[in-house]
């Protein structure tokens, strides 16, 4: 007898079993039935091919239209290149000593595959097939709409459809295994929902787009409200969770930090610092997130707030994504502080407390005597990198944990703090990169907002342009122009390529805190790697930039050379800096102008706004250029016009949530969401999400809150299941 829990390895082979575990992260029969078809094709409506990407991974449903086998002139073997389409469009299939004699002009078959770019057109190179068999499914495949699932590389779209077919023929049988409705009936009553199980069968087999348009809200539903449920628990259990109150008063820091800044906070500086420093003199723990434009000075607001709870007894910790970034911000609080910062040294307040930068390379000495000081507590304001909390460092007091340029700081790492043992600290999440609201309430699920809109007076503002080299190869030389013109003004400039350069693994170096640039070329593609820094900074030097003093800076230099580095530009002792991504957030070097963006179109929407808000943070006007080799038109081109033409960060938020899959935003880790959050989209169910929060409060609020809905219970606890899994293996 099948259940929901029945591990997949006893329906259909071990093998496919195991390529569905790793693959598709499918273990279950309840994993099988939540694996929801991507779309349905039919006949006469082929995948709309103007909206496929190179790298995309599809299948097609199409005709064979052309065949053709011929040697290759290169090696030895064949090349076999065959056409397939159906009214709406056409692509190109190629195989090399390709034995698919099965695909006969006239078949219809589904093919998969990963699109590449071949002479401008696309393609798929070794797509996998499916001929469907006119004799047996033509006749349910003509009118039908056939479900294509999300498919592997070893578990293709009709392979699910096989192992779906094992697990139920009929609607009975699925009846059957969908014993539990996490939707309480009165909820799916007054929301009008069909019943889980007919929902599901509507999934897997649906006769019209209504029933998928009504099984997707039904199903949705489920999402959202464990989701929500979970999420408010975890809301109602932080508040009740003890921490230490430090409230504000007359302090030797705080004082002295406010003395010593060089200018007038902004209203919203201040604002939203009071509003910190009522929270953090609570005894319930804060759990705040802070959004800032770029450039909008939330370091001020951060190191307030620091300072505040050093005064009453507690420590600080800060913590940036990158080493360059930790080591500017120790240097900055420092050199703020004066003497207030080095208590201890011979030249020292004894009233102030130590500033201590704590990050994975300093040297092994070093490394203990800053370990010491925090777990001693005579460091009281300590500067990392995001690792900082995951290496096990202990502090005699942790009072506030400053998260900078951290889009990821969900619910699993403050749970890791918590788990420290220690009564739990204040939590202020910094970004500059806007969170829509939805994600907000998903992802940041218990985070409540606050927002610095406006940028101190005076600042110039950055202006952007595409330089598209294909179309106007001119552009570029006028770009280098520039930079030229700026130097001789005595201005900055940041080049940014995607790539370090010079190794013997060029897809060991690709740099960026996701991951997500530069990706190595597709087999078949002829895509170039990226652009690499130590190749354009040769370049730069001796052809257009020659007489300037260009140096580089990458994440394989050591952390002291990166140091000094930064030092140096930061003291105009450099005039252009070639770096990849490790500049993409928080440098702060007012004096620079303009930035050159390599090989634009490798990087996200959120990078791109990111790496510009490192110009124009002076008095001085910037320009942000992105160079890219990608027509104008193309839907890359449209994205990087859209970058230029806007600098408000909520817009390109939207837009990096479209370009981006949206499984990437919510990560497996932030939501379980391998089995939780399928169909639920960010950007598009922003109405049921908020619905589905308000039920999940009234759910909690109720007398018996979630246990009076067993099903519904047991399906959070599976969320939070999958979620525990993720801690232990992160
Ligand atoms: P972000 O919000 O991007 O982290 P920063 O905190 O790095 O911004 O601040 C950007 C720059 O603005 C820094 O050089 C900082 O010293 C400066 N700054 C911060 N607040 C103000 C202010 N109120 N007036 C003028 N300059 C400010
Ligand atoms: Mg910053």
């Amino acid at each position: 007898m099948l259940s929901l829990g029945t591990p997949l390895d006893r329906v259909v082979g071990a093998r496919t079993a195991k390529a569905m575990a790793e693959q598709l992260g499918l273990r279950t029969v309840r994993d099988l039935l939540r694996h929801y078809p991507a779309r349905y094709a039919r006949r006469g409506e082929m995948t709309k091919l103007t909206d496929l990407q190179v790298g995309d991974r599809v299948t097609v449903l199409g005709q064979v239209r052309t065949s053709s086998t011929r040697a290759m002139k290169q090696k030895r073997g064949t090349i076999t290149e065959i056409t397939v389409g159906d009214g709406a469009g056409s692509m190109r299939l190629v195989f090399f000593n390709h034995k698919h004699a099965h695909l006969a002009v006239g078949a219809w078959g589904l093919f998969a595959g990963t699109v590449s770019m071949w002479n401008g057109q696309l393609q798929f190179s070794h797509p996998d097939c499916q001929v469907l068999d006119e004799a047996t499914d033509a006749d349910r495949w003509a009118t039908a709409m056939l479900p294509i699932y999300p498919a592997s590389k070893n578990v293709s779209s009709w392979v699910v459809q096989k192992a779906l077919r094992l697990v139920f023929e009929t609607r009975e049988q699925l009846t059957e295994l969908l014993t539990d409705d996490p939707l309480p009936a009165e909820l799916r009553a007054r929301y009008g929902l069909i019943d889980q199980d007919r929902a599901i069968w509507d999934k897997h087999h649906p006769e019209t787009d209504e029933d998928v348009v009504r099984a997707d809200e039904r199903l949705k539903w489920d999402e959202a409200l464990v989701l929500q449920v979970t999420l408010a628990a975890r809301r109602r259990a932080a508040a009740l969770e003890p921490g230490i109150a430090r409230p504000r008063r007359g302090g030797a820091l705080a004082d002295a930090v406010d003395a010593a800044l060089p200018f007038e906070l902004t209203d919203g500086q201040r604002e939203v610092g009071e509003a910190l420093a009522a929270e953090i003199g609570r005894e319930q723990p804060m759990h705040r997130l802070l959004q800032g434009e770029v450039g909008s000075g939330k370091t001020v607001v951060a190191l307030r707030a620091m300072a505040q709870v050093v005064d009453a007894g507690g420590q600080a910790a800060l913590l940036a994504p990158t080493e360059v970034l930790a080591a500017q911000h120790a240097r900055g609080i420092a050199a703020l502080l004066g003497p207030l910062g080095r208590a201890g040294e011979l030249d020292g307040d004894p009233a102030g407390t130590r500033v201590t930068l704590l990050t994975g390379s300093l040297k092994a000495a070093a490394r203990r005597t800053a370990r010491a000081a925090v777990a001693d507590g005579s460091a009281g304001i300590v500067v990392g990198t995001h690792a900082l909390l995951s290496e096990g460092v202990d502090f005699a007091d942790l009072g506030l944990v400053v998260v900078d340029e951290q889009h990821r700081f969900g619910v699993e790492q403050r749970d890791a703090l918590r788990a420290k043992g220690q009564r739990a600290p204040h939590v202020l999440v910094m970004t500059a990169t806007p969170i829509p609201r939805t994600v907000a309430m998903t992802v940041y699920g218990d985070l409540e907002t606050l927002t610095l809109r406006q940028l101190p007076a005076g600042r110039g503002g950055v202006s952007s342009s595409v330089v598209p080299v294909r179309e106007k190869p001119a552009w570029l030389g006028r770009a280098w122009e520039r930079v030229r013109e700026e130097v001789a003004a005595g201005r900055q400039a940041y080049v940014v390529c995607p790539r370090i350069g010079e190794e013997p693994d060029a897809a060991a170096d690709l740099e960026g805190p996701d991951g997500e640039d530069g990706a190595p070329p597709e087999d078949g593609d002829e895509k170039r790697p990226p652009l690499a820094v130590l190749d354009v900074a040769r370049e730069l030097r001796a052809g257009p930039l020659a007489g300037l003093r260009v140096e580089v800076l990458h994440g394989r230099m050591s952390a002291e050379d990166k140091e000094a580095r930064m030092r140096a530009f930061a003291a105009r002792e450099v005039d252009v800096l070639v770096a990849t991504t490790v500049v993409e957030v928080g440098v702060d070097v007012p004096n620079a102008t303009v930035m050159v963006v390599m090989d634009a179109d490798r990087f996200g929407v959120s990078q791109l706004h990111q790496l510009r808000g490192r110009v124009a943070r002076g008095k001085h006007p910037g320009l942000c250029l992105l160079v890219s080799e990608a027509p104008t038109s193309s839907s890359t081109g449209t994205r990087l016009a859209q970058v230029a033409a806007t600098t408000d960060g909520f817009e390109l938020a939207r837009l990096d949530l479209q370009t981006r899959r949206e499984g990437d935003v919510l990560g497996a880790a932030q939501s379980g969401s391998r089995t939780t959050v399928r169909l639920l989209s960010l950007l598009e169910d922003e109405e049921l999400i908020a619905t589905a929060r308000v039920e999940a409060a009234a759910i909690l609020e109720a007398d018996l809150g979630v246990a009076a809905h067993p099903e519904l219970a047991a399906a959070v606890a599976e969320l939070n299941a999958d979620r525990a899994d993720w801690l232990e293996r992160a």
